[in-house]
């Protein structure tokens, strides 16, 4: 049954700090530069959740749209939307990069049972992260 893949966009706006418990001070101002300011930063995230599926002859759809939306609101919106990242669980040992956030994002979906092919994140106009799960 051939596949196909469908992208949606949704936004989203959090502060963050980048900073490792397991580097020390200087460490962390080298790696992170600007980003370890003790007092955090903002970004305007776009997230870019992909799904794939067969198309569902009866809808002409491969995916749930309403129940894609809802997860996402669910799982990632309300949770993340104008919060402080480094204050959530489930970044308590996690240091929240772009990088830990798409990944965090593709196991929220996944536990909802999303079909998903990938997961991109736009943290700023030059930074984009990818996961793609364990293939
Ligand atoms: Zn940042």
């Amino acid at each position: 049954m051939p596949s196909v893949f469908l992208t949606r966009r949704y936004t989203f706006s959090s502060a963050h700090r980048l900073h490792s418990d397991a580097l020390s001070a200087e460490e962390n101002a080298r790696l992170y530069g600007k980003c370890n300011n003790a007092h955090g930063h903002g970004h305007n995230y776009a997230v870019e959740v992909t799904v794939t599926g067969a198309v569902d002859p009866r809808t002409g759809f491969c995916c749930d749209l309403p129940a894609l939306d809802a997860a996402v609101k669910r799982s990632v919106l309300d949770r993340f939307d104008h919060n402080d990242l480094n204050a959530l669980p489930e970044f308590a040992r996690l240091v929240p990069t772009g990088e830990s956030i798409a990944r965090l994002i593709w196991d929220k979906l996944k536990a909802e049972g999303i079909p998903l092919d990938s997961v991109r994140l736009q943290e700023t106009r030059d930074n984009f992260f990818e996961y793609r799960g364990e293939r």
